[in-house]
């Protein structure tokens, strides 16, 4: 291959975001809450197409608090955050919202709707496009069950898309959350600590998705992670956070154990 998938000049299908193969940009983010708590602290590191990049932290260290800039649910106090180009933090009102639709987020809890099939709960992804109540799933016109069925597909989830969300293990439960983030077409995915509740297997099975997406398919994947193991066998990029400030911003493979533990030890 020639040139690495994010490299800059690749072609974009006409239907493809206009995020789709740009890194995500974050430049000196620094985030203060009403509190008083300086919880992001001039963040700055860019995450590419190509590569997982995970991002990692003991709790308090600032992880959630840049997941909820990066989508917008918070404004930072500075900095910018670019998705192709476009800086989301200024942006608000009409222009804020459809930027925000090249951001997907995925969470602990895969929040499905229960006693509902795997298939509408990520149809449910569409109905922003649709402007119909969700409780008409089983209406849905025949192209939109099999545009959420090829998202069911791309998760390996399809054989059970007509299985309860409810009765699904929770590797399987997020997955589904994987496909209907998909469904929304995006450019980033983000995911904040997607495997805090799953056992080993089910831990491999989300994290083996997660880094097949942002290998092949194109898609910016960030992820936040706790656990130093799954870190390490997962990422292509770490991204250290300590006290609100990257500590650690390389490739996976040139981080030491010296310099995760760092992380992790009191004080300093
Ligand atoms: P992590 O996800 O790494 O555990 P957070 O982003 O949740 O870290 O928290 C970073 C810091 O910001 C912590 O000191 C936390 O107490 C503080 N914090 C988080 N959310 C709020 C909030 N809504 N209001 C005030 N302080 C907050
Ligand atoms: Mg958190």
């Amino acid at each position: 291959m020639a040139e690495p998938a994010y490299s800059q000049g690749i072609a974009r299908g006409a239907d493809e975001p206009r995020g789709r193969n740009s890194p995500l940009d974050i430049e000196g983010v620094s985030l203060r809450y009403p509190t008083g708590t300086l919880a992001l602290d001039s963040v700055s590191f860019q995450a590419r197409p190509g590569e997982l990049t995970v991002i990692l932290g003991q709790n308090g260290s600032g992880k959630s608090t840049l997941v909820r800039c990066i989508v917008r649910l918070l404004r930072p106090t500075t900095g910018a955050i670019r998705v192709a180009g476009d800086d989301l933090v200024p942006l608000s009102g009409r222009r804020l919202r459809t930027a925000r639709q090249q951001i997907a987020v995925i969470f602990q809890d895969a929040s499905l709707v229960p006693r509902r099939t795997a298939l509408a709960n990520v149809a449910v992804g569409c109905l922003g496009r649709q402007r119909q109540p969700w409780t008409w799933i089983g209406g849905l016109p025949a192209d939109e069950r099999r545009g959420a069925f090829q998202q069911l597909e791309r998760v390996g989830m399809s054989p059970l898309w007509e299985q309860r969300s409810d009765t699904l293990s929770g590797g399987q439960a997020q997955r589904v959350a994987i496909a209907r983030a998909l469904h929304q077409a995006p450019a980033v995915l983000l995911a904040d600590e997607p495997v805090a509740s799953l056992d080993p297997d089910a831990t491999h099975e989300v994290m083996s998705l997660l880094q097949r997406l942002a290998r092949e398919e194109g898609i910016v994947v960030v992820c936040v992670l706790h656990q130093l193991e799954v870190a390490r066998e997962f990422a292509d990029h770490l991204v250290g956070l300590r006290g609100g400030k990257v500590v650690i911003d390389q490739p996976a493979f040139q981080v030491t154990t010296e310099d995760l533990s760092s992380l992790y030890r009191a004080g300093a």
